[in-house]
């Protein structure tokens, strides 16, 4: 048996601040990810794992 020693795909429930449209994303995008009504910037690629920039409300796995 071998080891897969990756990271848990996680998915995050946010809140836009801008419109309090709830939407689930990955928290491990290496694109921008946007809101879906409004079209805010939610959450931001850096190095690997992406930059909330909106109010977690739960993090999904
Ligand atoms: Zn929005």
């Amino acid at each position: 048996m071998s080891e897969i020693k990756e990271p848990k795909s996680k998915f995050i429930k946010v809140r836009c601040p801008k419109c309090k449209n709830e939407q689930i994303i990955f928290g491990k995008s290496s694109s921008e990810i946007k809101c879906l009504v409004c079209g805010k910037v939610l959450a931001e690629p850096t190095s690997g794992k992406s930059k909330i920039k909106s109010r977690i409300l739960e993090v999904l796995e």
